[in-house]
């Protein structure tokens, strides 16, 4: 039997396909998965469009797909899994030397960026039909969840950029309730539940004025705004930075309350320049305390976080934020921007 998977040679966007592939090898994991869906995000687009991304040693092809959701086929006895449990795989593998946060299982904070990531660098991807993962980097999903559950990995990431935030954020005596979560993209809309979950007031600001990603921030109590920063006009205690757009990095210094803490979670591939007075943005950091950091992936912590955050979310709140699912003989058209897409998933059951 064999195994189709969305994969390419990276480097050559004209390899991109969906190929017959052979049954995953038995040193990727013992746990044996249906996969079922397979998140699409910019770095997935990188791969196929733009020849990003590296294949398995000794391997021409790269399966891609790094936000995974699967059914458990089959599983060791005492590995935590059972046949039929809903589960998603950890993206990043540690270092093999490994630097000191690796070997204490906090690849998120890797030294020396030897990590291998699925879907990504050197290791195969979840796009696939059927996948195994290791026990250790596959984390149980509520049943309840169902096809919802593709959330999960950025779920992850922006489990990690509150908790990082909120560390940062006890050096101030002051509490913090104010939550400005710039970018209402899926992390955007995922950090703004979180936010209103940890019982902050959330506001979200983006370009766009009407449509789905609106109604998501209102349908969670949280306030959307459109337009400049300056606008908003709320002073907020924690910025989870969404865009990736960095002139909005520097203005939001400008805007936060003392003590904030901004913290970094979007990029962007453009190279623009801007003129920005850093003089006065350094003067105010110090005077007021900001702290500006970034935060990448995600470690097992992060992965069981978003799997309880989800947990207690509204199950069709976060079925709209799938908002289209492609099956995987189409895949092309997952990876095409439509309007009042929020979260687009390639089906990988059709
Ligand atoms: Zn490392």
């Amino acid at each position: 039997m064999s195994v189709r998977a969305l994969s390419v040679v990276p480097g050559k966007p004209e390899t991109a396909g969906v190929v017959d592939h052979p049954d995953p090898a038995e040193s990727e994991g013992s746990v044996v998965v249906e996969g079922l869906l397979m998140g699409v995000c910019g770095t997935d687009i990188e791969i196929v469009q733009q020849g990003y991304g590296w294949a398995p040693p000794g391997e021409e092809r790269l399966i891609i797909g790094h936000e995974s959701l699967g059914r458990v086929v089959d599983a060791p006895e005492g590995s935590g899994f059972a046949a039929g449990d809903l589960i998603a795989g950890i993206v990043r593998r540690p270092d093999p030397v490994p630097c000191a946060p690796c070997g204490m299982g906090q690849w998120d904070f890797c030294r020396n960026g030897q990590y291998t990531e699925r879907g990504i660098k050197e290791r195969n991807g979840y796009g696939a039909t059927q996948w195994r993962v290791e026990p250790d980097f596959a984390v149980k999903l509520d049943a309840r969840l169902g096809d919802a559950g593709v959330l999960m990995e950025p779920t992850s990431v922006v489990a990690k950029a509150w908790e990082q935030s909120e560390k940062i954020a006890e050096r101030s005596p002051a509490p913090t309730k104010v939550a400005l979560i710039t970018g209402a993209g899926p992390i955007g809309l995922l950090a703004a539940l979180l936010g209103v979950q940890r019982g902050y007031e959330v506001h979200v600001l983006d370009r766009i004025t009407s449509g789905p990603k609106v109604d998501l921030v209102n349908a969670i109590g949280g306030t959307f705004h459109s337009g400049d920063v300056a606008d908003v006009g709320v002073r907020p205690d924690i910025v989870i930075e969404c865009t990736g757009y960095g002139p909005l990095v520097f203005e939001l210094t400008g805007v936060v309350a003392n003590d904030a803490v901004i913290c970094l979670a979007g990029i962007s591939a453009s190279s623009r320049e801007v003129e920005a007075s850093l003089d006065k943005i350094n003067k105010q950091m110090v005077l007021e305390n900001i702290v500006l950091f970034g935060s990448v992936n995600a470690a097992r912590r992060h992965y069981e976080q978003a799997g309880a955050a989800l947990a207690r979310a509204d199950l069709g709140w976060l079925d709209r934020l799938v908002s289209r699912k492609v099956p995987l003989s189409n895949y092309a058209d997952a990876l095409q921007r439509h309007d009042d897409d929020v979260k687009v998933a390639i089906d990988l059951r059709h």
